[in-house]
């Protein structure tokens, strides 16, 4: 979809264009679900969200995975955008404290660099998980600093800047229910 949309949850702000509708996200979503419980036919499935870009994307995602399984959450911290770059990320919301022999599904919102998701995983492993495996909305192929490539993708990703479905621009438009690029 290439039209202007006029939607009152923009503040005035132009939507370049729809990268991804709300149905095509709710019937990829649906896939995933699927993908992800075959995945795991036996053992204790975490399913541990990136904060803040995921929260949507994993409240979708875990309604969709028809096997037993518990949610938390993760909070790296950051200093304005930039992680912080010492190979150790710091946790600031630390997920239940033994991750030990759990299948940790890591979600996150969209991969670009994969510096992100290779220092949380880093992080994660010393904890001594059975296996750990992403799950990501949106890839944009860029990922040269990713050890781990994500096990699930919702959608590859254009060349954009996207906002929406949980992804923010300044905090903004994430509760758009489409994923889009902005003027
Ligand atoms: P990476 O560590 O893979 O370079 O960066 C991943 C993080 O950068 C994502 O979790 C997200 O916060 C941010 N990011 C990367 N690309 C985009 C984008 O197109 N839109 C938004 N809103 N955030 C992005
Ligand atoms: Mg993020």
């Amino acid at each position: 979809m290439s039209a202007f949309v006029a939607d009152p949850r923009l503040a005035g702000r132009k939507v370049k264009r729809i990268a991804f509708t709300e149905e095509q996200i709710a019937a990829r979503v649906r896939a995933l679900g699927q993908e992800v419980a075959a995945a795991y036919p036996d053992g204790n499935l975490l399913v541990l969200g990136l904060l803040k870009g995921s929260f949507i994307f994993v409240s979708d995602l875990v309604r969709q995975v028809p096997r037993p399984l518990q949610v938390d959450f993760l909070v790296v911290s950051s200093y304005g955008n930039e992680m912080v770059s010492s190979g150790h990320v710091r946790l600031v919301y630390d997920p239940q404290a033994s991750l030990q022999g759990l299948h940790i599904l890591l979600v996150e919102d969209i991969v670009d660099s994969g510096r992100t998701l290779s220092l949380v995983i880093e992080v994660l492993q010393e904890r001594q998980p059975a296996s750990i495996e992403v799950c990501a909305l949106l890839d944009k192929h860029h990922a040269t600093h990713l050890t781990h490539a994500p096990r699930f993708v919702g959608f590859d990703a254009p060349n954009e800047f996207l906002v929406g479905y949980g992804l923010d621009h300044a905090e903004n438009f994430r509760h758009l229910p489409y994923i889009a690029s902005l003027e």
